[in-house]
């Protein structure tokens, strides 16, 4: 879970970088762009300005050289002046000034109107124009009130020469609105542009100027004074520039440049709108798209995150839960048992098993097997308790954690659990008797262990316990355990070393000749002498066949055995021949015959005085193996021997099946309580293996009654205390060396 929430918080920071990363480019972006549209507003602006520049200048050239033509006429040809005010009539009437005129030297002017009406003698001194166009220079008055109707009018004049001096003045009265109509073409769609003095005061003002339309002056309030300074010392130079320019909260764009007449300026206008329009809806469309990406990674994030959960869950559910019972598996087991065991400690650790499982499954098929287990589980599920767990290990082993500590607590419980499980009936007509194992690790020092592990082995160890001893199917883990596990771990720790520094001592326990009470051979057991203390194999053994270690040790044993033979051939010691113990895993090794037979060929040992002895388990457990490693032992000859028979389960189908050259009849035999019944089936046997031609050994003879009615009976040989006990090489040596004196 916690991995889970950390992904989750990944992915907000991924997303909220995103984000982030998207609004900084868009912001850089949209900054780029609004930069590039002022620059190209710029642009049109100015082109505009030149436009209406250009247009402005042309009609005005032009107006003039029409004036002029007429003036070069007037002075090349001697008109009196009522011929010439005909002549500007006529001509007035084919061009679009509103009348035309002489002005005389003298400041007086006729003037022939387009409506056909004629204005003489008018007093036009006081006019600047007329002052100007007199001295010699041709003129384009500022724009006038007309004395003669509503409008505005602007007055173009040209000079008339006679005789190098000004004679007078050509001049010709426009409707100001033929400016207008140039200035009022409006540009980009809202812009406009007026035409002014250089103080700023209005000579044109176009029809679309909302913001100078009440005044004759150009409005430069809204400019701050360094702008207004620029603005105005700029237009003084005759220089152009653009200024920002609000109004009524909106933003305007303006360029000014100077005009070929009368230092007057055009300045054209746009609101800036038109710039950011385009920017506005870019940004909107950018919000808009980085609000869709966001949205599109947040689903996205929310589908992966989903099919991450799932996933593990999945993942969970076969990792955790045990797919037969759905309990929990021995990992989420351990998992959880962590937790509670670090948060309570007032917890016991328990294992139980089905006796025969194997069996169960064979005999009941796994159908019904598989159902007993789900019956246990449920079982388990409804006796536990809160903060109570188990789980299932491997096929028919359950482990519970108990939040309990008092044995005799523990123990009914679990008699409870047990008796429920037991009473489950595998088939409707078949009765059988389950039988359940438990073992019990109180755990009292988790703490102080703090290895789940070893609790775990400690009550595996009460478990095994349990399932041999034969009377107490459940079993405490204790302090006897707990040594013998310890020992366990010293044995499996020393055993390298031990075979190395031949802790491992070979002792020798004679086999007689019943008949003669000779010594005929003898078994070689092992022993190890830890230094300490003396181990009997009883101890080790077992732990050797867990560990495979028992292989190394039976080929230590054989080659030391061989040893032997090959010192008492030189002392010259009568020829016997040696039992020696073969483990069965033995028999699952590629080179073990291989090994045989270079040991003896090592030692020059003939393989018929070697006895191999296997234990009667083996036979039962794997009769096709063994008859071929028989087989094979035999062609390469050596004797077999098959130890503890009537121990187990054997059948005399093995003694049928098997090719063995002795067999070595159990101490139990000997040791059975009805004695008699006993003594019936040893001759039985004795007298099948003659039959057989399999020679028989009596081991564990320990009483003088044993030993002579083993003879009564035909036995071949006596192995056991009566006669003597295993014993060290040199000693066996001594008995063979006084037996060999006796017979001289
Ligand atoms: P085993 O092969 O059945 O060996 C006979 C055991 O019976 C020996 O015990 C021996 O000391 C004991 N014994 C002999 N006569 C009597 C008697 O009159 N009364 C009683 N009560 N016991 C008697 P030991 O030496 O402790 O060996 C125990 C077992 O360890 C052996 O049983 C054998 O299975 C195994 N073992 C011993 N040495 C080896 C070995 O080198 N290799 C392998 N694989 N197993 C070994
Ligand atoms: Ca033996
Ligand atoms: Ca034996």
């Amino acid at each position: 879970m916690k991995e889970t929430k950390r992904q989750l918080t990944l992915s907000i920071v991924f997303i909220a970088l995103i984000f982030l990363i998207l609004i900084g480019f868009s912001i850089s972006a949209m900054q780029q762009i609004s930069q590039k549209q002022k620059d190209k507003t710029y642009e049109f602006l100015t082109q505009m300005t030149e436009q209406y520049r250009t247009t402005i200048n042309r009609q005005i050239q032009y107006n003039w050289e029409t004036l002029q033509g007429i003036a070069t006429f007037v002075e090349h040809s001697d008109l009196s002046e009522d011929k010439l005010m005909d002549i500007l009539e006529k001509e007035n009437a084919n061009n679009h000034f509103m009348r035309m005129g002489y002005i005389r030297s003298n400041g007086i002017a006729d003037l022939a109107d387009i409506s056909g009406k004629r204005m003489n003698q008018l007093d036009l001194n006081n006019m600047a124009y007329v002052k100007k166009v007199l001295s010699g220079q041709r003129v384009l008055s500022d724009t006038l009130k007309d004395s003669f109707g509503d409008g505005w009018i602007n007055v173009y004049a040209i000079p008339v020469y006679q005789n190098n001096k000004v004679e007078g003045a050509i001049c010709a009265v426009s409707d100001a609105d033929s400016f207008s109509n140039i200035v009022d073409l409006p540009a980009m769609g809202v812009g406009y542009a007026d035409i002014l003095n250089r103080d700023a005061s209005l000579v044109i003002r176009s029809a679309h100027d909302k913001i100078n339309a009440d005044s004759d002056v150009f409005d430069l309030s809204p400019l701050t004074d360094s702008e207004r300074e620029t603005f105005l010392t700029q237009m003084k130079k005759g220089k152009d520039g653009s200024f920002f320019y609000t109004y009524k909260n909106n933003e305007y764009l303006a360029n000014y440049v100077p005009l070929s007449v009368n230092d007057w300026y055009l300045i054209s206008i746009v609101p800036s709108t038109v710039i950011s329009g385009d920017v506005t809806f870019i940004t909107h469309l950018t919000i808009l798209a980085i609000i869709i990406i966001v949205i599109i990674l947040i689903l996205l994030t929310i589908f992966i995150t989903h099919i991450i959960l799932k996933s593990r869950r999945q993942l969970e559910q076969i990792a955790y839960y045990d797919d037969l019972t759905n309990s929990y598996t021995k990992n989420k087991f351990e998992q959880e048992a962590i937790r509670l065991l670090n948060s309570d400690r007032k917890y016991s650790l328990i294992f139980i098993d089905i006796a025969n499982f194997k069996q169960i499954n064979e005999l009941f098929g796994n159908q019904n097997a598989d159902r007993l287990l789900i019956h246990i589980a449920k079982t388990l599920k409804q006796h536990l308790e809160k903060h109570e767990i188990f789980f299932r290990d491997n096929a028919d082993c359950f482990g519970l954690l108990l939040h309990e500590q008092d044995p005799h607590i523990l123990q009914s419980r679990m008699q409870v659990i047990i008796k429920e499980i037991t009473s489950y009936e595998l088939h409707p007509q078949q009765h059988y008797q389950l039988i359940c194992f438990t073992g019990i690790k109180i755990i009292d020092s988790y703490r102080e262990i703090g290895d789940l592990e070893v609790l775990m082995t400690r009550g595996m160890m009460a478990l095994k316990e349990a399932k041999r001893s034969h009377n107490n199917h459940m079993n405490f883990y204790d302090q006897h355990l707990y040594e013998q596990m310890q020992q366990q771990i010293g044995i499996e720790q020393r055993m390298y070393s031990a075979l190395e520094q031949e802790e491992f001592i070979i002792h020798l326990q004679p086999k007689y000749d019943v008949q003669s009470s000779r010594i005929v051979g003898a078994e070689a057991l092992i022993r190890w002498n830890m230094g300490s203390s003396f181990l009997y194999p009883d101890s080790f053994i077992p732990i050797f066949e867990k560990n495979g270690f028992i292989t190394k040790l039976d080929m230590y044993v054989l080659s030391h055995v061989c040893a032997y033979m090959q010192k008492w051939k030189a002392m010259g010691l009568p020829r016997i021949s040696i039992n020696i113990n073969q483990s069965r895993l033995l028999f699952y090794r590629e080179n073990y015959l291989q090994r045989l037979s270079s040991i003896i060929d090592q030692y020059d040992i003939s393989p018929e005085r070697i006895t191999l002895e296997v234990t009667e388990s083996v036979a039962v457990e794997n009769v096709e193996v063994l008859t071929d490693i028989t087989q094979k032992l035999h062609s390469l000859g050596f004797h077999i021997s098959m130890d503890d028979f009537g121990s187990g389960y054997s059948s005399l189908n093995v003694l049928q099946s098997l090719d063995f050259d002795e067999i070595k009849l159990d101490r139990i035999f000997l040791s059975g309580k009805d004695a008699q019944k006993q003594k019936k089936i040893i001759r039985k046997m004795i007298e099948l293996c003659h039959s057989l031609s399999i020679a028989t050994v009596a081991e564990g003879v320990e009483t003088k009654e044993q030993y002579e009615y083993l003879k009564r009976v035909g036995c071949d040989t006596i192995q056991g205390y009566y006669f003597a006990k295993p014993m060290p090489v040199e000693e066996f040596e001594a008995l063979l060396l006084k037996q060999m004196e006796e017979d001289k």
